[in-house]
């Protein structure tokens, strides 16, 4: 079974994390965007967002920073908004304090020497979303910790059409953080979902935001 939304039971374990955004006044949710940047994938993304006028978060791993830093650059240039999400996609639960800090450090310095500045704290997703209450404790005086409440799995194959759209649209709630990914391996899905996606928000009356 896909759990979409995480339970109270874990958002109430690790409540320093942020599992969706202050209420506001307005109709808003969160698009959020994991593991780019990646050619064909974050160009397809970045288009569909400029068409609907909206923006929303990257969570990008250092390493394809690296790799892709015209594409990366472009995100930026587009009023984006940019996240650490490691320079290696490391597992937290597999990966000792010291060198998961390290490797966010390094994510860090990508970021910033391809030319991103922040604005406010920082933003951090943990990869799989596994972290220790270690690592947490480590990372979050100069880090928000964003998780999500809407996870897409836009990853997996759908096991009926639409399976991708449904996960998100039936989930739709003011101030939500959903997860969809910038990856290989999500872009059959999420060009397929996310035109549709961004046009039920408009016809929802949702604006699109940054964390
Ligand atoms: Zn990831």
């Amino acid at each position: 079974m896909q759990i979409i939304s995480p339970p109270k039971i874990i958002t109430g374990l690790y409540h320093s994390l942020e599992w969706k955004m202050p209420a506001c006044s307005q109709k808003k949710i969160y698009l959020s965007f994991d593991d780019g940047p990646t050619p064909s994938v974050t160009d397809f993304v970045l288009n569909e967002l400029n068409k609907m006028n909206a923006k929303a978060t990257f969570f990008c791993i250092g390493v394809n920073i690296e790799k892709h830093k015209e594409l990366f650059r472009e995100l930026i240039a587009e009023g984006h908004q940019v996240g650490n999400h490691t320079q290696h996609h490391l597992n937290g639960w597999k990966t000792c304090t010291e060198k998961y800090v390290q490797d966010i450090e390094a994510c860090k310095e990508a970021i910033g020497q391809n030319g991103y500045e922040h604005q406010g704290k920082l933003l951090f997703r943990p990869p799989y979303g596994k972290i220790t209450r270690q690592q947490i404790k480590a990372v979050k005086s100069e880090y928000r910790i964003v998780m999500w409440s809407i996870l897409s799995y836009d990853w997996l194959p759908e096991r009926h059409t639409g399976q991708c759209l449904n996960n998100v649209v039936s989930h739709l709630k003011n101030d939500a953080v959903v997860v969809m990914h910038d990856s290989l391996k999500a872009s059959v899905i999420i060009k397929k979902t996310l035109p549709s996606l961004l046009q039920i928000c408009k016809d929802k009356g949702y604006e699109l935001g940054i964390i």
